[in-house]
C-alpha cells in the first residue's frame, strides 16, 4: 500500500464518521436527562421526544406514553412500569410495549387502551396504585375548549389520563394530552410538571401558564409541544418562581 492509497481510506474513513454525525437515522444519542433527588435516591428524568418520558430510579424503569415515532429507544431499558395516558397513536404503541416487556413488567392505563393491550389494568380518575413505594394517582385529562367538529373534543372528558408520580417524598405530575382544567388548577405540592402545550389538541403557552400558576409546579417542562414557540412560556412565567425547562420534547 503506497501512502497515496492510505490517505484516501483515512478521507473515506472521516467521510463515513461525519455522515454517521450529521444524519438523524445513523444518530446514537440517547435521550437527554436532568436528575431530581429524592428520599428514595436520584430519579432521572429521560426526555425521549414529544409525549414519551423515561423515569429511572434505582434501576426501576418506568414508561410514560412510550412511543417508537418520538424518539430513539436504541440504549433505553426494559420496563418494569409502564404508564399510557390515553389510546392516541402519539400516545399508544402497542408494538413498542411489546418490546419493551419483560416478566414482571405492570401496565396501568385508560379504560380505552385495555382493550389493545390484555395484560394491562386500567385506572380511571382519581385511583391510586402503589409499586415498590411509587405511589401513582391517576388525574383526569380533557378538553374544555378546543374541538375537532363543535360538540366533539379532542380529548373528552372521563377518557384520558395524566399521572401523579410520588417517589421518596417528590411528585412528579405527567399531565397526557388535556387542558388546563379545574382539577389540574387545584392541584397542590407538585415538585415536577410536564404539561402539554401544542394547539390544536392541548394548550397554548397562555393556558400552560394559567395552570401553572394555579398550582405553582416548582420544575415546569412543556411538553409535546410540537411547533409551538417554547420562548413564550418562558416570558409568561418570567419572575413566577416557576423554573421553566426546555427540552428536547417537541
Ligand atoms: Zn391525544
Ligand atoms: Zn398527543
Amino acid at each position: 500500500m503506497n501512502n497515496c492509497f492510505l490517505a484516501k481510506l483515512k478521507k473515506a474513513f472521516l467521510t463515513i464518521i461525519f455522515i454517521a454525525m450529521v444524519i438523524p437515522g445513523f444518530s446514537q444519542e440517547p435521550p437527554e436527562y436532568d436528575k431530581i433527588t429524592t428520599s428514595a435516591g436520584i430519579v432521572e428524568l429521560h426526555f425521549i421526544g414529544h409525549g414519551s418520558l423515561m423515569f429511572k430510579v434505582n434501576g426501576f424503569v418506568i414508561y410514560i406514553d412510550p412511543v417508537r415515532s418520538s424518539g430513539n429507544y436504541n440504549f433505553l431499558p426494559k420496563a418494569d412500569l409502564i404508564l399510557v395516558t390515553h389510546e392516541h397513536g402519539d400516545h399508544l404503541d402497542v408494538k413498542l410495549i411489546d418490546d419493551l416487556k419483560k416478566p414482571g413488567t405492570l401496565l396501568f392505563c385508560n379504560q380505552n387502551s385495555v382493550s389493545k393491550i390484555p395484560w394491562a389494568m386500567a385506572m380511571k380518575a382519581d385511583d391510586r396504585q402503589e409499586i415498590d413505594n411509587i405511589i401513582i394517582t391517576a388525574v383526569p385529562a380533557y378538553n374544555i375548549v378546543n374541538e375537532s367538529t363543535p360538540g366533539h373534543p379532542f380529548h373528552p372528558k372521563g377518557v384520558g389520563l395524566g399521572y401523579i408520580l410520588a417517589i421518596g417524598g417528590k411528585r412528579i405530575y405527567v399531565a397526557g394530552d388535556t387542558e388546563n382544567t379545574p382539577e389540574m388548577k387545584s392541584l397542590r405540592n407538585i415538585d415536577v410538571a410536564f404539561l402539554p402545550m401544542n394547539l390544536p389538541y392541548t394548550m397554548t403557552p397562555a393556558m400552560v401558564a394559567d395552570a401553572a400558576l394555579a398550582f405553582k409546579p416548582k420544575i415546569l417542562y412543556p411538553y409535546h409541544f410540537g411547533e409551538t414557540d417554547t420562548n413564550e412560556i418562558i416570558k409568561l412565567l418570567k419572575d413566577s418562581g416557576i423554573e421553566v425547562r426546555i427540552r428536547s420534547l417537541k
